[in-house]
């Protein structure tokens, strides 16, 4: 039987970071996927601020585009914001997995693409090929880094608490380049219950003269809207009313579920396994932004590893304390005033919100929709931007 440090489950962003880190020290590494290329669940809209590249040492071969516009577009309103300087990028979220994947290999790690991870017991993983055939592992250390589904803590899907399920499909479209000129660089998003009741829409860039036009919705009733239609009647509206085509040529319909575990009341490890990225809710519930705190997460459980494979801790209690402390209080700060937007508020509401929106700059907006420490950066500014920051929260969040 071969035998790893550590066998890491899933190679999304935050497995392929984890496993590229360990590797990068020495360790033996497998990074293990169940699709057998990337390109096979491409489905994330993988829009990100710009210190994403920096901060993760990523090339430029992984980006599809800039993007320095952001809009919000409600049933009557619409503000934006921009800057001269990029602000952002959007991956190609295939190619990004897939570079990941590339570095574990160039640091000596190995990747199995096609392999599911079924069970694990002890220090044994088993893996089903595509073809059925089994195989077995052993491993010191063993990474659920499987998404939503975290099918390595619970194999059995019966068994699993109850999360907060949101559900986003997107349709990748090839369009000309005059109907692509006002989207170049622009983050598009659209809220209200015009074009996404529980949830939001979008239109982000890609190269090439595409669009990635999306929905996300949260899969619980809304407390106004009665009825909602299918996720598709909302993309087609997107693209008929506001991109304002019919001729467009529909290159791959994805999409994606996200399993947030509300108040972050995760498991993060148990015995040798430790659980990473969207498998502890680092996606933030407010626009389902994941992929940088997915890398996060895998870099600050990459070092618990090593700790723990030296034999200078017997378990990942330091971990979850750790992500806890960086993540608990912005994030369920985030699903608080995401639920009221999404599932509560009138229409009126979310434009009288939106609406003042208008008194930030796109530093500002930018600090709001990224970085998510409301009360933190409310306390360190003072005089004008006070009273507009107050204004603005008080619009959104009385009740
Ligand atoms: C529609 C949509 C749009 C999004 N847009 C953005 C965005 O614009 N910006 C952003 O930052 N985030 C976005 N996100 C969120 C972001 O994509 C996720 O937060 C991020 O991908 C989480 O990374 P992860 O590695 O934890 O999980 P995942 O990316 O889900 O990776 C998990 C991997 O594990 C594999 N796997 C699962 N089970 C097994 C198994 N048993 N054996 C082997 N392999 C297994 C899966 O195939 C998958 O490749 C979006 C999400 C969705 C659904």
């Amino acid at each position: 039987m071969r035998e790893f440090d550590v066998v890491v489950v899933g190679a999304g962003p935050a497995g392929g970071q984890c496993a590229r880190k360990l590797s990068s020290k020495g360790y033996s590494v497998l990074l293990v996927e169940q699709n057998e290329s990337f390109e096979q669940n491409n489905f994330s809209s993988a829009a990100t601020p710009l210190e994403t590249l920096a901060k993760f040492d990523l090339p430029t071969e992984v980006v599809a585009t800039p993007w320095r516009k952001l809009e919000i577009i409600t049933s009557k309103i619409t503000r934006s914001w921009h800057s001269s300087e990029a602000l952002g990028v959007v991956f190609d979220f295939a190619k990004l997995r897939a570079f990941l994947a590339q570095q574990v290999k160039e640091q000596g790690g190995e990747v199995y693409l096609g392999y599911r991870c079924y069970q694990s017991q002890g220090n044994i993983v088993f893996l089903r090929a595509k073809k059925g055939e089994i195989t077995q592992i052993k491993a010191k250390v063993i990474v659920d880094a499987t998404g939503y589904s975290r099918s390595v803590l619970y194999p059995n899907k019966n068994k699993r608490p109850t999360f907060s399920k949101a559900i986003g499909i997107e349709y990748l479209i090839q369009v000309s380049s005059q109907i692509y000129e006002p989207y170049a660089e622009n983050l598009v998003f659209f809220l209200g219950h015009h074009w996404s009741p529980k949830g939001y829409g979008w239109i982000f860039p890609m190269d090439n003269f595409q669009l990635k036009v999306g929905i996300a919705q949260i899969d619980e009733p809304h407390h106004i809207v009665e009825k909602t239609e299918s996720l598709r009647y909302y993309i087609d509206q997107i693209i008929r009313d506001h991109i304002g085509t019919i001729d467009y040529h529909l290159l791959e319909t994805h999409g994606s579920i996200i399993e947030y575990s509300l108040g972050l009341r995760d498991c993060y490890y148990r015995d040798n396994i430790i659980a990473i990225g969207d498998a502890v809710s680092t996606v933030n519930y407010l626009g389902g932004e994941g992929i940088r705190h997915a890398m996060d997460g895998a870099q600050i459980a990459s070092l618990a590893i090593e700790r723990y494979l030296a034999g200078q801790i017997t378990d990942f209690a330091d971990y979850q304390k750790q992500m806890l402390n960086i993540y608990r209080s912005s994030w369920v700060k985030s699903e608080q005033l995401s639920r009221k937007v999404y599932l509560q508020y009138s229409d009126a509401r979310i434009d009288q919100g939106v609406n003042s929106l208008k008194y930030l700059s796109t530093q500002e907006i930018l600090v709001i929709l990224f970085n998510y420490r409301f009360e933190q950066y409310f306390k360190g500014i003072k005089g004008y931007l006070w009273k507009k920051i107050t204004r603005l929260f008080a619009s959104f969040s009385a009740k």
